[in-house]
């Protein structure tokens, strides 16, 4: 998410949906921009109903857009530049009213792009960001970020450094910023758990048992007809995409062989990784070829249900599943948890939640190794 405007555009009439794309009995449209423009614009299109004048901030106005098949709206000038028009839900009326102020000249933009117009980057940037979130608790970390923590200690650090204050103490104050970076992105971002393993261990079928539903994803054809298969859930509050690499097995079919190159980006790529092995089955060289490949992985044996063929002690730290009768899947669980969240951020702990507030921590805190702390100062500026 980049928003950079040069400033003149500022003073563009601007206008964007600011309801979400789906159903819904009212959509909300947003025009900003200078008043004189504006109710020209409006005038063309609006036709208020009885003899009300427009453009008094707070009156609402009833009446149609267009001449022809006029739509039934509401207008609110809501204050010095903004006003909004409220129409019926669905696309098709707000649609042609976009369409129509984008006739008369008005730009039409991303409600957060309006929103980085009207209070700055930042903000749209968080108010973006928690739109995205997808439970209670990633919300709670965005929603403290976004209501002043993570500006508060970008700019008592830029007064800090203004002030002159020790530049090793400065940096480490940015390093303790960045040392959240990942975890900051994970919070709207789900983190990727990949599971490999060999055709007919059960991948599908743990991820249908991690999930806690069926999804028809258990194929006949094993590893043949699927490369990746992605499902995304919440785990402990933490949003994570779990996907199984069904193609990933030794081949010399070539139909097969991009399936097995996707499953391997996706592998090596991934934030926790799961090797999925058989203990009612004798061990393969192509398990073997796994473990060795990513010694790092969590080490899952499956189907404990079923008799076991080789040694209880094989592999210390494994963790014995069935995702047959659901044994161990809650111990699998805690354990990726604890993977993909080692460490926690207390409550008042600032957080970098994007690639573009990463990216001006890291030049700031390049400038003041430098001791270029005025650079440093400017580059936080543009935080805030
Ligand atoms: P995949 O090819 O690795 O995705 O494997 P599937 O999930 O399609 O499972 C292969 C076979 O193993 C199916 O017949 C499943 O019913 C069976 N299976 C999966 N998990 C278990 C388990 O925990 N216990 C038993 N007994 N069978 C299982």
């Amino acid at each position: 998410m980049n928003i950079h405007y040069p400033l003149s555009i500022i003073n563009y009439p601007l206008s964007s949906l600011l309801t979400p794309q789906g159903r819904g009995a009212v959509a909300s449209i947003r025009l900003r921009g200078e008043f004189d423009q504006l109710t020209h614009i409006l005038t063309r299109h609006f036709h208020v109903r009885g003899k009300h004048s427009l453009g008094v901030i707070g009156d609402i106005r009833y009446g149609t857009w267009g001449r022809n098949h006029p739509e039934d709206v509401v207008v609110c000038r809501t204050n010095e530049s903004n006003w909004e028009i409220h129409c019926h839900g669905g696309f098709v009326a707000s649609d042609r009213i976009l369409a129509d102020l984008a006739s008369s000249g008005v730009t039409v933009v991303p409600w957060h792009e309006l929103l980085a117009v009207e209070s700055g980057t930042l903000e749209a940037e968080f108010r973006q960001l928690l739109s995205q979130t997808t439970t209670l608790k990633t919300a709670g970390y965005v929603l403290r970020q976004a209501n002043g923590l993570f500006a508060g200690a970008i700019r008592s650090l830029r007064d800090a450094i203004a002030n002159g204050d020790n530049v090793a103490q400065c940096v480490e104050r940015l390093r303790n910023l960045l040392k959240w970076s990942t975890f900051g992105r994970r919070l709207t971002q789900p983190a990727q758990v990949v599971i490999a393993g060999r055709p007919n261990v059960g991948k599908s079928s743990l991820i249908n048992a991690l999930l806690g539903y069926t999804r028809s994803i258990v194929y006949d054809q094993p590893g043949t007809t699927r490369d990746v298969v992605t499902a995304e859930t919440a785990f402990d509050g933490w949003p994570v995409a779990l996907s199984d690499t069904a193609g990933l097995h030794d081949t010399i079919d070539r139909l097969e062989q991009s399936g097995i190159e996707r499953a391997r980006e996706k592998l090596s790529t991934a934030d926790c990784r799961i090797i999925l092995l058989d203990r009612s089955q004798p061990l393969q060289d192509f398990d073997r070829q796994l473990l060795a490949e990513f010694p790092e992985a969590i080490v899952v044996a499956h189907k404990i249900d079923l008799p076991p063929t080789w040694d209880e002690n094989q592999f210390a730290g494994r963790i014995d599943i069935s995702s047959k009768t659901g044994e161990g899947i809650d111990h699998l669980i805690a354990s990726i948890v604890e993977r993909l969240f080692p460490e926690l951020p207390s409550e008042d702990q600032a957080i970098p939640l994007t690639d573009r507030q990463c990216d001006i921590l890291n030049k700031a805190g390049n400038f003041l190794q430098q001791n270029i702390t005025f650079n440093s100062y400017k580059k936080l500026s543009e935080l805030l």
